[in-house]
């Protein structure tokens, strides 16, 4: 089933009017995770900003349908409760607000949206030990203030839990993980793939093939001056190209 679908987005940065994305095409169904890869400056973290809505952007032309609706006419807010989730590249720090008041407001405020009971602080905690667990973060992680003196690593963690909190029918990564130990990486990778379901999608946007070793993207993508140029279908695995490789080989064989 669609889940996301991106026609000939155009976008420019509101301020200066500068064009950045050049008409965007983009489908994404559910169940698939997408890779965009693409250097730096291609304009691959404002495709990810524009379609949650951010303010630095304002959208000239094309498309956004989400679930069945016109993604580009809902608040930025609604986008979220609506189940799109963008973990930040540079995670910013809320001073003054603990983590898991943090979390617990914005779990509360999506299960208002779906008609759900609230938790209380006692109900959440119980929701919540599994995810940290998920993420290997300890547990004081929560009386922390949102992300305030966090280490790189720990703030792309801290997405990660955001997102098991909160859930999302389509997660946009954008470089998860960029300056992540190995360790790190495969805390973050395993909690993603461990949230995918067959009916969620992730979006991720990285620079490194790394990251790809450890979520395996259905597709990938690439960017080039705001737009996606090039799209290569399943991601193979070394030994699987391998495998391709040899067929064709043998295939050329039995044909000549
Ligand atoms: P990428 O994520 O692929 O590295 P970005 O989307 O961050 O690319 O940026 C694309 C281009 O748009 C860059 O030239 C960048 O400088 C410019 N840009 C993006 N956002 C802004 C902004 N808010 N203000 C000014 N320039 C911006
Ligand atoms: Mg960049
Ligand atoms: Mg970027």
């Amino acid at each position: 089933k669609l889940l996301m679908e991106v026609k000939d987005l155009t976008a420019v940065i509101a301020e200066s009017g500068k064009k950045i994305l050049n008409g965007v095409n983009l489908s994404i169904y559910e169940g698939e995770i997408h890779a965009i890869m693409g250097k730096n400056g291609s304009g691959k973290s404002t495709f990810a900003k524009v379609l949650v809505g951010h303010r630095d952007y304002e959208v000239t032309g094309g498309s956004v349908i989400f679930k069945g609706e016109n993604l580009l006419e809902m608040e930025a807010e609604d986008r979220s409760l609506a189940g799109l989730f963008l973990s930040f590249q540079s995670p910013v720090e809320i001073p003054g607000v603990s983590n898991s008041d943090f979390l617990q407001m914005a779990y509360n405020a999506r299960r208002r949206k779906l008609n759900l009971p609230e938790l209380d602080p006692l109900q959440f905690y119980g929701y919540i030990m599994p995810k940290l667990e998920m993420v290997n973060i300890k547990a004081d992680f929560l009386n922390r203030n949102v992300n305030e003196g966090f280490s790189g690593g720990e703030k792309k963690r801290n997405e990660i839990l955001q997102l098991a909190v909160l859930g999302a029918e389509l997660a946009i990564l954008d470089e998860i993980d960029s300056g992540l130990d190995v360790d790190a990486l495969r805390d973050v990778a395993k909690a993603v793939n461990a949230l995918m379901t067959p009916t969620n999608s992730v979006l991720m946007i990285t620079h490194y093939r790394r990251l790809l070793e450890f979520i395996k993207p259905t597709y990938i993508h690439i960017m080039d001056d705001g737009r996606i140029t090039k799209t290569g279908y399943k991601f193979l695995t070394c030994r699987e190209f391998l495998g391709v490789l040899e067929l064709q080989v043998r295939l050329n064989m039995m044909r000549s």
